[in-house]
């Protein structure tokens, strides 16, 4: 049956202005990195990219490498456009990224201008567009000149090809290069990208405060530690989860240590009235420097939960603390 999008999609979801720029973006995205590949289940693939378009999430975070297989987590978003949301195209920020590696030899991997621009052509095709509205550099390569990545940025933007550009992990003080670099050639910087959760808090060393003061947005990827910051792992590893399948998050990382901090968060969360998934959010989200996070989700229940976080409670000071004095004697640095 044809997709309609439901009429009140934008009545629960808020949106935060994008650095100094004049997009805004919604405060909870949803990122295509698992759980949307030609091997994930293509019914539950769409139906969450479906319930997050009616419930106000407007912007998709892609990259060429996410699957599995690499390129297919593209392709799944395109076939849903093609089929089902083609119709409100305007109404969306579509996000890609090149870096990885992506194919074999010298040129399928880093951020050279070969790289980067070869691959946002696959892009475009797989997710059937002639634009993304964001194209990130995904990485600082330390390898390749910052001013050739940036140049073919500039370049991309001028040739229609991504309307903002973006950049992912890059450390502070090449952040303020490039930000500069940009700027100078009319194609500000729109938004970092990086990780960021309660048991993640690199960016707090500079990232976070580079980018503000550079006008510069801010997206939180992993906002929930790959699913540690979720009930998910409290009672043993579920086959289907990401654990389980010991890749990117392995079972070794669930170490005593930090499952008592996870049931102490719980705990924490439990007696705000929310899930651990919504106050994991709700934290990151309470810094005004971040504009946006980019969740995961397997299953549509998941993504409702995790969009329960837009009514959390507000965090007092002693809160606050509890929860750093929790993380603290655990992962702090992870
Ligand atoms: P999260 O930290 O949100 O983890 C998502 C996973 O957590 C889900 O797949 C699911 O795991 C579990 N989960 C989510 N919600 C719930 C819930 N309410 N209850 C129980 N479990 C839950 O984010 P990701 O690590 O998936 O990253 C999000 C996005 O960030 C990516 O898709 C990508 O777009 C971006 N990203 C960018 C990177 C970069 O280099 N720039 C790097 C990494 C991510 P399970 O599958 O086990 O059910």
């Amino acid at each position: 049956m044809a997709f309609q999008a439901d009429p009140n999609r934008y009545a629960t979801m808020s949106y935060s202005p994008c650095g100094q720029s004049g997009i805004t973006l919604p405060r909870i995205s949803l990122g295509l990195w698992h759980n949307f590949g030609t091997e994930d289940n293509p019914a539950t693939a769409e139906a969450i990219l479906l319930k997050a378009f009616d419930k106000g999430v407007t912007c998709f975070d892609l990259a060429n490498n996410y699957g599995p297989p690499p390129g297919s987590a593209e392709s799944t978003l395109g076939r849903v456009l093609h089929d089902q949301l083609g119709a409100w195209r305007d109404e969306l920020i579509i996000t890609t990224k090149a870096g990885h590696r992506m194919w074999e030899g010298p040129y399928g991997d880093g951020s050279s201008r070969k790289n980067l621009t070869a691959s946002l052509d696959q892009s475009l095709k797989r997710l059937r567009l002639e634009y993304v509205d964001i194209f990130y550099s995904h990485r600082y390569d330390g390898v390749t000149p910052l001013e050739e990545t940036l140049q073919t940025l500039v370049d991309v933007v001028k040739a229609g090809k991504a309307l903002y550009v973006g950049l992912s992990k890059y450390p502070p003080e090449m952040a303020e290069k490039a930000y500069a670099y940009l700027a100078e050639r009319d194609t500000p910087c729109l938004i970092q990208q990086d990780r960021y959760s309660l048991l993640s808090r690199g960016v707090e060393k500079g990232v976070l405060e580079t980018a503000h003061r550079n006008g510069v947005g801010f997206t939180a990827f992993s906002p929930l530690a790959q699913g540690l910051l979720t009930n998910r792992y409290l009672e043993g590893v579920p086959a289907d989860s990401r654990a389980a399948r010991n890749q990117f998050l392995k079972v070794e990382q669930l170490t005593p240590a930090l499952l008592s901090a996870l049931r102490q968060l719980n705990d924490i969360a439990r007696q705000r009235g929310e899930s651990l998934a919504q106050m994991a959010l709700s934290w990151v989200l309470h810094d005004k420097r971040v504009t946006s996070v980019i969740i995961g989700a397997s299953s549509v229940n998941q993504l409702l939960d995790n969009l329960g976080a837009l009514n959390a409670a507000p965090f007092d000071q002693s809160t606050l603390e509890q929860l750093d004095a929790i993380v603290d004697t655990t992962t702090k640095n992870a």
